[in-house]
């Protein structure tokens, strides 16, 4: 999909990991049913008083530095009129004039080509609420529900220019950017906090087609795709592709056209004469920049530099932070490569089976040690270690007490050596078949001891026990 001059270009509305709304003190919590969480503000009730959450500046600061954004030196909110109910007030309070970041950038990795993502701008906006249309989409539903639980919720946006070529980078931009954000510890990607983006998509001779409401970073590769290969068709039939804003709908995993694209002036956008300006002094960005934790690509060349890891490994640490700074702690006690391997395959394999990252499974990074421990001193087989970490990472518990409970470590020399002579002498056929030098036989008894120490023997020196008791 390299050709045809595809321009693609993202804006994309994280939501802020805050206890509170943007401009009320209303919960964001949305577990507790529709409409419980709505005051006179977030309702937009008139006569009603926006306030600013703090919190909610001080990270879209956060994040605009770690985008390498110019940080304007006030913060103003504006007025963007439009009407639909899930926007009672009849305007959304966003930033039009001045976003909190400007000019930024992200540089993304799609296998060995970098590339830099402009950023155009970081803004912070509320989210409307949350529209229901029961039995249909919005044509043919037999009627509507609202949830204001989602009104006023804090987002921020982030405007990319229009320099993504594939629907690929497209994607890589977002888990990258979602990974950011994570590292912040603004956005938690284990909670149901939501990513949605709009694209917008040309391709060479067409206008721009903007597409709304792409969730997650797995929609995405699939909404531009479809995109372009719907722009690409009308383009061979000679047809012109028009500007228009269109929909995606990702149970069907197409877009629908919605309505020809409306022009900025079209919000009326006004100052928010509620809200006065906020001063960002320089003191102030330094105190943000100085909380700023190392980010992931840093750390990564860190990680490959100090402790002599590959670069996937060290790709592969650093996807999250708690994975990276607990491997940080343990290798100060174990051997690196050991531990580096043992935590990116044998720990990552098994969160990924029970699709929990590192963080959700809680695991106490003393029990990591403990196993990795019983590793390098060679007390616990492969397989038995494997089977330790399902169970801590299914019903977290400390290894230990597992190990003790199941007698688990490797069996010593004189219990292996009981196990192997009960082997011989109940298998006297793969015995003799083993002298005639049937290698399969030996396989075949390695195999019966392993079942009878319960994972316990290690395989190669039953093997070599067994060899040496048949010889002798
Ligand atoms: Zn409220
Ligand atoms: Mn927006």
């Amino acid at each position: 999909m390299n050709d045809d001059g595809i321009k693609i270009g993202l804006e994309t509305h994280i939501q802020l990991d805050t206890e509170s709304k943007l401009f009320c003190g209303c919960s964001t919590d949305i577990s507790d049913g529709p409409n419980s969480h709505t005051c006179e503000t977030c309702l937009g009730m008139p006569g009603s008083k926006p306030r600013t959450n703090g919190k909610v500046i001080e990270y879209a600061i956060k994040a605009s530095l770690a985008l390498n954004c110019d940080i304007n030196d006030m913060v103003r909110f504006s007025r963007k009129t439009y009407f639909y109910p899930d926007m009672s007030k009849n305007f959304q309070i966003t930033q039009h004039e001045i976003p909190v970041g400007e000019d930024g950038e992200l540089k993304t990795r799609l296998g060995n080509h970098e590339k830099k993502i402009r950023i155009k701008r970081l803004h912070i906006e509320e989210d409307p609420a949350r529209i229901i249309h029961k039995g249909g989409d919005i044509t043919s539903s037999d009627y509507t529900l609202i949830d204001y639980n989602r009104a006023g919720i804090p987002l921020i946006e982030i405007v990319t220019k229009p320099d993504f070529r594939t629907p690929e980078e497209a994607r890589r931009f977002l888990q990258k950017l979602t990974k950011i954000m994570e590292y912040l510890g603004i956005y938690d990607p284990s909670s149901d906090l939501s990513i949605k983006s709009d694209a917008n998509i040309s391709i060479e001779g067409g206008e721009r087609v903007e597409v709304k409401n792409i969730t997650g970073t797995r929609g995405i590769e699939k909404a531009l795709k479809y995109e372009i290969t719907r722009q690409k068709n009308l383009k061979k039939r000679g047809r012109n592709i028009e500007r228009e804003t269109r929909a995606y709908n990702s149970s069907q995993e197409i877009t629908r056209s919605m309505r020809q694209k409306e022009s900025e002036a079209g919000y009326g956008y006004i100052l928010e004469p509620d809200l006065t300006k906020l001063e960002v002094t320089e003191e102030k960005i330094e105190e943000i920049e100085s909380d700023i934790p190392e980010l992931p690509d840093k750390k990564r060349l860190r990680f490959m530099e100090e402790h002599g890891l590959k670069k996937e490994i060290a790709e592969s640490l650093v996807t999250e932070k708690e994975l990276a700074d607990d491997f940080e702690k343990l290798v100060k006690k174990h051997d690196t490569v050991l531990t580096a391997n043992w935590m990116t395959k044998e720990l990552k394999k098994t969160l990924n089976y029970n699709d929990l990252t590192y963080k959700q499974a809680d695991l106490e990074s003393e029990w990591l040690s403990y196993i990795i421990n019983l590793l390098e001193q060679n007390e616990i087989t492969g397989r038995n270690a494997e089977k330790l970490v399902r169970r801590i990472v299914e019903k977290p518990e400390d290894p230990s007490v597992i190990v003790e409970k199941e007698d688990m470590l490797k069996a010593d020399g004189s219990e292996l050596e009981d196990i192997i002579m009960e082997v011989i002498d109940s298998n006297d056929e793969a015995v003799n078949d083993f002298k005639k030098g049937e290698e399969g036989a030996l396989n075949f008894l390695v195999g019966q001891v392993m079942k009878k120490s319960g994972g316990k023997a290690d395989p190669r020196e039953s093997r070599r026990m067994i060899i040496k008791k048949i010889e002798k």
